[in-house]
């Protein structure tokens, strides 16, 4: 068999965390924070957040466009690594769990560079379109409602720039996107989405097995 891609148990996962995790005091209060919420899960994982972060920095981004902030985690390790004048458009639907990134977003002093819009994604992504922002964003992080990704993934697409990036979290599902007795909606739309990217030639492609599985995207 070809080599593949090494399973962490506990302690070789906490070992990379040891030897790559660059933390801030921020950054651990908000995943404290989250943790305490039903919801914890939807959060990123940290060497995941790290990652998002390097890849936003390698990419040099200004602007960039988050469809699912919950708490604010996955938003703020992108807002770190954006120059003082970088904007990221920010899409939830949820007032409670925004109020909470908003006021780690002001603690760690990027609030300035997040443009929070409190809607429904599909229809912020079509007014962004409206205003004439097509090929104008470096980086979009697709993180929302599973059901919405093909429609997220080709909107984000016009919206992008030629060489940008998308990431798009959770491709692997926790495992049920191979399992048979799995027919729900998310999960057949994850799978329906998993093979339309796999087919997309208007992009370079990767699935990175990092946290619940990452597709990174780049626009041809
Ligand atoms: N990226 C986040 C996790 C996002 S969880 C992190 O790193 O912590 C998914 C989020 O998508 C939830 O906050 C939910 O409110 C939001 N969401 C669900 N449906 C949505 C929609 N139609 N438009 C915008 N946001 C939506
Ligand atoms: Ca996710």
């Amino acid at each position: 068999m070809s080599p593949r891609t090494l399973t962490l148990n506990d302690e070789l996962y906490r070992y990379l965390l040891s030897i790559s995790l660059r933390d801030t005091a921020v950054l651990e209060e908000l995943r404290r924070h989250t943790a305490q919420l039903p919801e914890a899960r939807m959060q990123i994982s940290p060497e995941q957040g790290q990652f998002l972060h390097w890849l936003v920095g390698t990419l040099g981004a200004r602007r960039t466009l988050e469809i699912g902030v919950f708490t604010g985690y996955s938003t703020l390790v992108t807002a770190l690594a954006l120059p003082d004048d970088g904007r990221i458009v920010a899409c939830d639907i949820s007032i409670d769990y925004t109020e909470i990134a908003r006021r780690y977003w002001e603690r760690a002093g990027v609030a300035q560079r997040i443009d929070l819009r409190l809607a429904d994604a599909r229809q912020t992504l079509r007014q962004l379109l409206a205003e004439g922002a097509a090929g104008s964003f470096d980086f979009v992080f697709i993180d929302a409602d599973k059901e919405n990704y093909p429609a997220y993934f080709d909107t984000a697409l016009q919206l992008l720039r030629v060489g940008g990036v998308i990431a798009v979290d959770n491709v692997l599902w926790s495992g049920r996107v191979i399992d048979p007795n799995c027919t729900d909606r998310a999960t057949a739309s994850v799978r329906e989405f998993n093979q339309r990217v796999f087919a997309d030639s208007r992009v370079a492609i990767s699935v990175v097995p990092i946290g619940d599985g990452l597709t990174l995207a780049r626009k041809l």
